[in-house]
This record gives structure tokens, sequence and C-alpha cells, in this order.
């Protein structure tokens, strides 16, 4: 798309090697049977993966499904409560309306961002990805495409608001009639196709049709050549994870230019992750207390008005007897958040005062802060329901409180903390990613493990 910077002629990029994006070792990889992964010997991260179809046509038909349930629920109702023959119904639109209705705008906006917009946004990448990719000349366009749908993947939440709506219907069965609507079902069917269509697709077939264009003038790395050269001379791209060799060793903050396969911009490591993951991890631990504090929301019944925070949502809950729903809420509100901060600060931590045993464990659980970081959301969709569908005016009505924004603010500080922040500086802060004392796997040939619970590595 852009091109600010090209690439420093020096880079050359080397093929069949991966690096580990949680520990920062270059490593050969073979190429994968179909239905395996394979992992990284050292901290277990995720290196490549093969899925079992290499087809373009089953994630496009399943992207095409998502699109038109997506454009069905963008017109169906979720949900229909009555209270004495006045009938209320909330679609998925109506929320975000209404939070900023009520004065909390940048709630809405957030509500209406990751629900409304990205999953469209989403889906229209995808579209056009596997699109393009059934021309003879694969389009160049592709490749911002890619890099941007790897990175705004995560800011669609439908499966999180399945669990919000999930919840509010919960609470709204003690207050009245409530029905589900066909919009319920279809964000279902939405939730379903897209995780099956993200299940089938398969990124390296993508990448892999797309050679580093002869234009940028970037040369090949003999693959022959052992051992891999010294990991400070070498990069990879965080977006579609091309390695890359310099002529001599590149500063870790470098800015390299321009990925000439996806065009994001090619560092060794995040710029400043240190100091930013600790800024955006105060900002986080002085909204936690207010989140926790301050009611989220406040139902109003019968003119006797009373304020609802987090846990007490938990405890009436639990008092309902929906044991598994309340842990649940539980988990994501209140033990995620603080499991974020804490996890963050220990790897912090220990990258001033490493220690080497610790660290394959800590680049498990940095993936697991970066996984279940998104599920906190639950809380806010629920509110955001709740507010749209509970409006009887001298009967019963929902208010979106102050503690919701800080509530929110917790949860997308601690995303943005856990996105900046490079769980590679701990390996090197331990000497580990320097050529003598990580040899001792850099150049063994990395078998192919069977990977996630979806993969079995049986073959036919
Ligand atoms: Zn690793
Ligand atoms: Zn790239």
């Amino acid at each position: 798309m852009h091109h600010r910077d090209t690439p420093q002629p020096n880079l050359r990029v080397v093929e069949g090697v991966h690096e580990c994006p949680t520990c920062g070792l270059f490593q050969r990889v073979p190429s994968l049977e179909p239905g395996l992964t394979a992992a990284c010997p050292r901290c277990g991260g995720k290196l490549e993966r093969r899925r079992r179809t290499s087809a373009i046509l089953a994630p496009l038909g399943f992207c095409v499904a998502s699109l038109a349930l997506y454009w069905a629920l963008l017109l169906s109702p979720l949900l229909v409560l009555d209270v004495h023959g006045r009938r209320n119904a909330v679609n998925l639109i109506s929320g975000p309306i209404e939070l900023i209705h009520q004065g909390f705008g940048e709630i809405g906006i957030l509500v209406g961002f990751t629900t409304v917009v990205m999953p469209g946004v989403v889906l229209a990448l995808m579209l056009a990805i596997l699109g393009g990719s059934f021309r003879a000349q694969v389009p160049l366009w592709i490749r911002p495409c890619m890099a941007w749908y790897e990175r705004l993947r995560p800011w669609s939440m439908v499966e999180v608001y399945v669990i919000g709506l999930i919840v509010a219907y919960t609470k709204l069965v003690d207050m009245a009639v409530v029905t589900l609507e066909p919009g319920a079902f279809l964000l279902g069917g939405l939730m379903l196709m897209m995780a099956v269509m993200d299940s089938t697709f398969d990124a390296s077939i993508i990448w892999r049709h797309q050679s580093v264009d002869k234009r940028h003038g970037l040369g090949l790395y003999p693959s022959d050549v052992h051992p891999l050269p010294h990991p400070e001379k070498m990069l990879s791209c965080h977006a579609c994870h091309l390695v890359f060799v310099a002529e001599d060793a590149v500063a870790a903050e470098h800015d390299m230019g321009d990925c000439p396969r996806c065009g994001q911009i090619l560092r060794r490591r995040k710029r400043n992750s240190f100091s930013a993951t600790i800024a955006f991890l105060i900002a986080s631990l002085s909204c936690y207390v207010p989140a926790n504090l301050f009611p989220v929301m406040s139902l109003t019944k019968l003119g006797h008005s009373g304020p609802h925070t987090i846990i007490g949502g938990v405890i009436e809950l639990w008092q309902s007897k929906l044991y598994f729903l309340s842990l649940l809420v539980l988990f994501a509100s209140i033990t995620v958040p603080v499991l974020k901060i804490v996890s963050l600060n220990v790897m912090l931590y220990y990258q001033r005062h490493p220690r080497r045993w610790i660290l394959p464990w800590l680049s498990k659980l940095y993936r697991i802060v970066v996984f279940i970081g998104r599920w906190s959301m639950i809380d806010v969709f629920m509110i955001s329901i709740l507010v749209a569908v509970v409006r009887f005016p001298f009967f019963a009505r929902v208010m979106a409180e102050t503690g919701v924004i800080f509530f929110a603010a917790v949860v997308i500080l601690t995303i943005f903390a856990a996105d900046l922040y490079d769980p590679r500086e701990m390996w090197d802060a331990a000497g580990l990613n320097d050529d003598h004392a990580s040899s001792f796997s850099r150049d063994e040939k990395v078998e192919p493990l069977s990977g996630s619970d979806e993969m079995e590595p049986k073959r036919a």
C-alpha cells in the first residue's frame, strides 16, 4: 500500500526458518504435513501450523455463510422483553446507541466497534483474501489484507458477545417474560461459522504463494549453510513471519523499513516495550479499584433503585443457582484482569532479574494472558444489552453507571499492555538469545509436533 521506507538493501530472506514469537529462538522448520503443528522446543510457542485441508474453497464457503448471517443479524432482534404487555426488543445496534444516549459514548463506541464494525471488517478482509487468491495472478493487495486480518481478528468479539447475551438473558428471566428472537440464533450461528472459517483457513498457504518481489532487490540466504547466522543479525516480520538476515548485528528496536512481503514495519524487538508495558499497567491498576468499587449499572424497579457492582453480579448469579455462569463471570471479570496485571508484572520483574528455569513457564503464561484478555468484555456486553432492553419508564429501567467506564478501561488497557510487551526480551535478558548460550537447539531440526487438540498427527 504505502512505500514510506524501502527495506534496507543489505537484508536477505532466509527461507525455511521461523522465529519463535514468545522466546525469539530462530530455528529451521521442515515442511509440514497437513494437520501438523511445529512447536518451539524451548518454550512450546507455535511456529507453524498446516491445516488439514489446503483448499481455499472451504474457508471461502464459511466466509460467505458468515457474511450472510452477519447481514441477517444486523436486521434481526436478539431478544424481546415483555412486561405486562409492553414489549421491548433489542438488536446488535441498540445497545451501543442506548449507551451513547445515556452519556456513555466511549463505551457505546467500544461495544459497537467490537461487535458490529469489526466482525464486518474482518469478514470483508477474509472475503478479499480468499477471493483474490483464486486469481491466476494473485494480486499484491492481498498482503496488507493478510497483515490487517491478523491484527484486527482479536477485536471481533462475536463469541464473547454470545456469553454476554446468555448472562443478560438469565438476568432478565427473573425480571419478566423474555423470549429469544431469531437474532440470538443467527448470532450463535455466526460464532460457529467464523470459528470454522478460521480453523479451515491456512494462512501459510497464502504466504507461500507470495514470493518476495524481485523489485525489492532482496537476495536469498542459502538454505544449506550451517549454522544459522548470529541471532542479532536476524529478524522476522511480526505480521507475516518472514525471516531476514542483515550484514551486521541490528539494534533491537531499529526501524529496518517495511516488510517487502506484507508492508508492516520491520523491527527485531517491539519498540519501548518495557516502559510502555509499565505505563499501561499503572494506568490499568489505577482503574482497577474504582472498576470494582463503583456500580457498573443500576436497576430501577417500581421506584426503587439498586446499584450493581461487578462482584454483586457474580453473587446474584450464584444465588440464582447459576453456578457455572457465576464462576465464568467471576473468572472473566475479576480473575482475568488480576491475572493479567500480576503476570505482566512478574514478567517485567524477571526481565530485570533473569532466572532461566522460569522462562518456559512465563512464555506459556504470556500466551495465556494474550488469549484470555478479550473474555473480560462479557460484563460490558451484558450491560449494553440490559440498558437497551430494560427501558420501561415508571416500571423498570437499567442505567449504565460510572464503574463501567473504569471496568472497560481495565480490560482495554491490559489488552494493550500485553500487546506492547515483548516476551522475547526476558530470554534476551537471561542471555539465551546470544549465539553461544542458546546454541544447544539452534540448528537442530524441529520435529513436527501434534499441536492443539483439533490436530491429529495421524497419517492416512
Ligand atoms: Zn520459543
Ligand atoms: Zn511481513
